[in-house]
């Protein structure tokens, strides 16, 4: 009978069965008689032991030398195994080497953080980092399913662009045929023009900012997916973010368990932030409550890091704090129906310390008003000509926002720092590998 060759993952529909995996040696232990070789193959990772007793001398003597991230065939027979975390083991019966390996740098002892980010191409082959990006691929997964459901369309926003919306600090810039160009840092001014042809669309795409301050939750290249929708206010586009990460959360405790107990994240505090709704809160309160416990905050500021991380610990769980001032806001949000200062605008804090993941808005949709803003921002009209277009031509109530993909992943997964949330992280000291 020919044997077959599966994926660690499925071994537990194979029990007591013979069957051939190719994986990677991750680490090795043993004594005089026995052999345990901790093996992954991408798919997940369990135990595979040599017993010296049942196979020939030569292949034990094989199996004691092998060398770490070494790839083989390994052939045997799985057995259930309620001591190992992954449930199965393999009792081998033959090893066939594929590649070997040799001198490893990244050993079973600790090493710094700076050394596994210099080595992030042979990093992400172990435990920690499998389980957070297993658990960003079921956010991006979920992503598509989210908004396939709600009838919205994937609309690509360019990565090379003539303009800044946000503003001229934080900008790469790069030469275009002799003019100048500038790497992304949000798709939101193409999605309105998007949301006026399809109605309601997403972007989903990598975005720059030249971030020069060094935190925990700036990258200089993340993901963002930035929905838009047409005749859309603000209240339902807040339903729809609440409800939108309540569905990616469930996805992951759905689908991500092994990956969560890897991280050993809290899947009870998870399910709990799968409740809604989120409390809303005014930037007015917020203030009053930030001052009632001791910080000092004027109205007009934007948040820093303690200040969100306080807002979202009061509430235990994400909140949404609406109607900034205008100040500090883009200059395409919409204006307060009764007040000058502030914008009908929302940022979602995440509890525990994860910060802002989302920031949204109802858009202005009068043209005088934002072609007299885009002036004031000192924003060349020349530049936005097309999207007061868009105020034409139709123009429509819209709301939409963006949500940073690494905020969420981190947020979720429970990391300490954005880093570890993305493959190969871009920050102000790291471009390599
Ligand atoms: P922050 O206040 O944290 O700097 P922001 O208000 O500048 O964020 P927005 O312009 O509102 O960010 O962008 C929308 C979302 O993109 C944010 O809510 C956040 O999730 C994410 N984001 C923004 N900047 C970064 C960054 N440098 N690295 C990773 N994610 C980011
Ligand atoms: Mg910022
Ligand atoms: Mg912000
Ligand atoms: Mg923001």
């Amino acid at each position: 009978q020919e044997i077959p060759t599966i994926q660690i993952i499925d071994a537990k529909n194979y029990v007591g069965q013979t069957v051939k995996i190719g994986a990677w040696l991750r680490q090795k232990r043993g004594s005089g008689k026995l052999a345990f070789l901790q093996l992954r193959d991408g798919s997940a990772f369990f135990q595979a032991v040599v017993v010296k007793a049942d196979i020939s001398e030569a292949l034990f003597e094989l199996a004691k030398n092998l060398k770490q991230e070494t790839s083989l065939y390994v052939t045997g027979e799985i057995h259930e195994d309620a001591r190992s975390s992954f449930g199965y083991e393999m009792a081998v019966s033959n090893i066939e080497i594929i590649g070997e390996s040799h001198d490893y740098p990244i050993t079973p002892k600790e090493h710094g953080t700076d050394f596994l980010f210099d080595e992030r191409h042979l990093y992400l082959r172990h435990l920690k980092p499998f389980a957070t990006l297993k658990i960003r691929n079921t956010l991006i997964a979920a992503t598509y399913e989210f908004f396939n459901n709600e009838g919205f369309t994937k609309l690509d926003s360019p990565l090379l662009t003539g303009s800044a919306p946000e503003g001229t600090t934080d900008l790469f810039e790069t030469d275009y045929f002799g003019e100048s160009a500038f790497l992304s840092q949000t798709g939101q001014l193409y999605a309105e023009a998007g949301a006026m042809a399809f109605g309601k669309v997403f972007t989903f795409g990598p975005t720059f900012r030249a971030e020069k301050s060094k935190t925990r939750r700036h990258l200089t290249e993340f993901w963002m997916i930035e929905p838009e929708m047409a005749f859309m206010h603000q209240e339902e586009s807040l339903v729809i973010q609440e409800r939108y990460i309540s569905f990616l959360i469930s996805k992951v405790l759905e689908k991500n368990e092994q990956e969560l107990d890897i991280l050993k994240r809290d899947k009870d505090l998870l399910q709990s932030y799968t409740e809604l709704p989120y409390p809303r809160v005014s930037y007015d309160d917020a203030i009053k409550l930030l001052q009632e416990n001791g910080f000092d905050v004027e109205w007009g500021v934007d948040f820093g890091s303690p200040e969100e991380t306080f807002l979202a610990n009061h509430f235990a769980k994400p909140v949404f704090i609406v109607n900034f001032p205008k100040a500090i806001k883009a200059f395409y949000m919409k204006r307060h129906a009764t007040r000058e200062d502030v914008v009908v605008s929302a940022d979602l804090l995440a509890p525990e310390g994860y910060g802002e993941i989302i920031g949204g808005s109802e858009r202005d949709t009068d043209y005088d008003y934002l072609k007299q803003r885009i002036e004031e921002e000192g924003l060349s009209l020349e530049e936005y000509g097309w999207y007061l277009d868009l105020r034409q031509y139709g123009s429509v109530p819209h709301a939409g926002f963006g949500l940073g993909l690494e905020r969420l992943v981190t947020f979720v997964t429970g990391e300490e720092h954005i880093r570890e949330a993305i493959p190969f992280p871009r920050m102000t000291n790291r471009l390599r590998p």
